[in-house]
């Protein structure tokens, strides 16, 4: 498992760079592998599904969008890339020819909000308090804790990593705070939007996948939007060194499951979008996770031992096991410490 995770940063370097990440990224649909990939048109790399009352689902490469089309405006949850903005906007545009006013970040992670720079010029940009405040230390992160990362991929020759552990350490060293496209509405624990005759409400969880992860909860559609608090059929990527942890995941998860009509509809950071069910078979496998840990603890032995030998077979078709069950136990135990 590398050590280095997908930081805001990521806003400004390009999705090939980004195919090389471990972690968030591996939790993506994959770009296909193709010579003339780079050539595609960034319209062709999208799907989109209204599920209720004017509120869409849009899957791309990055983290998953929904967006409200309201009678006066149109609300856009989640950027994804600044090279997708053109074929976000377009989509968008296929189904509505109102403003879009507002961009809500579910959290600070780059393939969530690396398209703001797009949205800037006319969208008003809202999220957690922390998502602001990670964005704009982005390049101080980086500055700090990649020159290590470099020199291990360096010394393990992975091409990849190496350019994009360069590319990021040169944009860091290049960006002025005022070009990092963070939000400029913050709250510390819920705000709502109200566009035409919906109501917005977006909301603050318990530190899961980081500690500034918000859902946003389209009252009249029904519909919900987890951000990466949720991932479907698809192991999550906990960001421990930004906050998040295993047993937050749990804690965050059921007070949003107390939060929303029985009958709301789902969109997950990645994955496909569900149902209440769909995300109660997630918080099944948190919990499973949570347990192994704490069994293992039980028994004895160390961290190492417990990560050489722990699986969940039950959840081995669940996309990014091979990469990332690890990581999930391994903040797990953390979490179990006594
Ligand atoms: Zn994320």
């Amino acid at each position: 498992m590398r050590k280095w995770t997908l930081v805001a940063a990521v806003a400004a370097l390009s999705v090939a760079a980004l195919a090389a990440l471990p972690a968030v990224v591996a939790a993506q649909p994959k770009p296909t592998p193709t010579p003339d990939h780079h050539e595609r048109k960034s319209d062709e790399v999208f799907r989109k599904q209204e599920l209720s009352r004017g509120v869409w689902v849009l899957y791309g490469k990055g983290g998953n969008i929904g967006f409200l089309v309201g009678s006066d405006a149109v609300l856009v949850v989640d950027s994804e890339f600044k090279e997708l903005v053109p074929g976000i906007l377009s989509q968008i545009k296929s189904v509505s020819d109102k403003p879009i006013k507002y961009l809500v970040n579910t959290h600070h992670h780059g393939d969530h909000t690396g398209g703001n720079e797009g949205f800037r010029p006319f969208a008003v940009i809202l999220a957690h308090e922390n998502v602001r405040k990670r964005m704009l230390l982005s390049p101080q992160t980086i500055l700090k804790e990649y020159p290590a990362y470099l020199e291990e991929a360096k010394k393990d020759g992975k091409a990849e990593d190496i350019q994009f552990l360069e590319d990021a350490i040169a944009w860091a060293k290049k960006v002025k705070v005022e070009e990092i496209a963070a939000p400029v509405v913050t709250y510390d624990s819920d705000v709502r939007v109200h566009v035409g005759d919906e109501t917005i409400s977006v909301w603050h969880t318990a530190p899961a996948h980081t500690d500034g992860d918000s859902v946003i909860l389209f009252e009249k559609a029904k519909v919900l939007h987890m951000g990466d608090l949720f991932f479907h059929r698809v192991i999550p990527f906990i960001d421990v060194s930004s906050g998040g942890s295993a047993k937050g995941y749990l804690t965050a998860i059921d007070s949003v499951i107390a939060r929303v009509p029985p009958d709301v509809k789902i969109i997950p950071g990645h994955g496909e979008a569900t149902d209440l069910a769909g995300l109660k078979e997630f918080r099944q496998y948190v919990a499973d996770v949570l347990d192994a840990a704490r069994k293992a603890r039980a028994a004895g032995g160390t961290k190492e031992q417990f990560l050489a030998s722990a699986g969940l077979p039950k959840y081995k078709d669940y996309e990014g096991y091979a990469d990332r069950l690890k990581q999930n136990l391994g903040a797990a135990w953390d979490d179990a410490a006594p």
